[in-house]
């Protein structure tokens, strides 16, 4: 298959660079630059927007995003033997990279990048969930991206995408998909990285709706959630109990039978439950 750029192979850019993949960082790493490329077109047209990336590592899907058009990647890496890999791609497209070398829970991106915004990661495991979440839940929507493509472990995908009934239903399924539109769009099988990680992993494209589902307030929708699903076999009344005195009356009038546990409740019935703790 033809080359997406005139840089080095991923394999000779590690090897030159010394960047032997280290656990501590989630480091697993995508060499093949085809696929890359592939991950960067599931975030759409990509030539109108500015693309926030966390954990470029060597930089294949930073290659992959530029080589399909992105107008500027801003690539956020706390590994700093990442830095001079990253620097020669910087080189090879004048203006359109920006690497900070940061633990991307510090940053705050927007005060780089101009709408629209798009993320495309390969997420670090140990990280992921705590980024999304904080993606999912500003107080205020439309949120500062249109879009998230994100890497994830396949079984945290699964939770993404949930629906009411099944094992995987949980506080991800709720944010995703309460202001959001989530599809696993990939799946990859552990061979796909190198290393290779023990389980498979799964691309999840979300499109951010321009309004929430069903009303609520972000911050006590997410506590409301908590509560119910870090107890999830227990009956909501008694799960939620040290939310409010009168619990089973807010469950009733949010049209919630307090005998139901959380993974039975839609997202409409969270969201009723939260404005009955509104102001
Ligand atoms: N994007 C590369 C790829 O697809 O080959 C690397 C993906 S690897 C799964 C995750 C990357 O995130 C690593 O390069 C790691 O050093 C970086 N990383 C880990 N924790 C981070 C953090 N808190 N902030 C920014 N980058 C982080």
């Amino acid at each position: 298959m033809a080359a997406i750029d005139n840089l080095p192979p991923l394999r000779d850019v590690i090897a030159t660079h010394g960047i032997a993949a280290r656990k501590s960082l989630g480091q697993n790493f995508l060499l093949d630059l085809n696929l890359t490329a592939k991950i960067a077109r599931m975030a759409g047209d990509l030539s109108g927007s500015d693309i926030l990336e966390v954990g470029p590592g060597p930089g294949g899907l930073t290659r992959g995003l530029l080589a399909e058009g992105a107008r500027k990647v801003l690539a956020i890496e706390k590994d700093d033997r990442c830095m001079s890999a990253l620097a020669e791609i910087e080189a090879a497209y004048p203006g359109r990279l920006q690497v900070i070398n940061a633990d991307a829970l510090d940053i705050n991106p927007t005060q780089y990048l101009n709408a629209p915004i798009k993320v495309a990661a390969n997420l670090p495991y140990n990280v992921g969930t705590e980024l999304l979440v904080r993606w999912l839940t500003p107080k205020n929507w439309p949120p500062f991206w249109d879009s998230l493509t994100l890497m994830f472990q396949r079984e945290v995908a699964q939770r993404i995408v949930a629906q009411p009934g099944s094992k995987a239903y949980g506080r991800l399924a709720i944010l995703s998909q309460w202001r959001s539109d989530p599809k696993i769009v990939l799946d990859l099988p552990p061979e796909a990285f190198t290393p290779a990680p023990k389980v498979s992993s799964a691309v999840v494209h979300i499109k951010a709706l321009p309004q929430a589902r069903s009303e609520a307030e972000a911050e006590i929708l997410n506590k409301v959630v908590a509560a119910g699903f870090n107890q999830r076999r227990k009956m909501l009344r008694s799960a939620l109990k040290g939310l409010a005195p009168d619990i089973e009356d807010r469950l009733l009038s949010a049209g919630i039978k307090p005998t139901e546990r959380a993974e039975q409740v839609p997202l409409e019935g969270f969201c009723a439950l939260a404005r009955t703790f509104k102001g």
